[in-house]
């Protein structure tokens, strides 16, 4: 969950499981868009009951909602950016881990859900996962990125753009392959 500090206004990105927790954490605030990086379940598992709990549009990509059978209220592309209070939230296309996967930045902060992990990508071994896509959504999408930011993965530690360009698996993997 990111919020505003000034307005309250909020949004709360991939809300996997425990409801009740997210809910709680949502009091206070105006929760305007509630976003999924993908459509895996446990990265959507509570969106509906959060929805049903403290509202806001329910965004993802149509690739994600298609393929895994989810609906949203609205279906994000590249480019996307949506408001809240004095920020924004920009969308990322990032297929790879799924066909639909999206990274979000606010700021110098990037929600990367499972595109991009401290030292190594979110796994690629399901038929509709595609490692080649995954390499060139990291390496050319996130890895460009200005070396402060911030990533948080839907998995394990937080890190930096400057710290995965020297230590991620994607760098390796390229490398190797020239
Ligand atoms: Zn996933």
């Amino acid at each position: 969950m990111v919020a505003c500090a000034r307005s309250g206004a909020a949004v709360v990105i991939d809300p996997g499981a425990e409801a009740e927790k997210v809910v709680a954490q949502c009091q206070g605030l105006e929760v305007m868009h509630i976003v999924l990086t993908h459509g895996h379940r446990n990265h959507a598992g509570a969106k509906d009951q959060v929805k049903e709990a403290v509202g806001g549009v329910t965004a993802m990509s149509l690739q994600d909602a298609t393929g895994y059978l989810r609906s949203a209220e609205r279906y994000l592309q590249d480019g996307d950016r949506l408001p809240f209070g004095d920020f924004e939230l920009e969308v990322l296309a990032t297929p790879g881990h799924s066909p639909g996967s999206l990274c979000f930045k606010v700021g110098n902060h990037l929600f990367s859900g499972d595109t991009l992990r401290q030292g190594d990508i979110g796994p690629t071994n399901l038929p509709d996962q595609d490692l080649a896509r995954q390499l060139t959504s990291v390496l050319s999408r996130l890895l460009t990125l200005a070396e402060n930011t911030v990533v948080y993965p839907g998995h394990g530690p937080t890190t930096t753009v400057g710290q995965e360009r020297i230590s991620n698996v994607a760098v390796e993997m390229l490398r190797r392959a020239r």
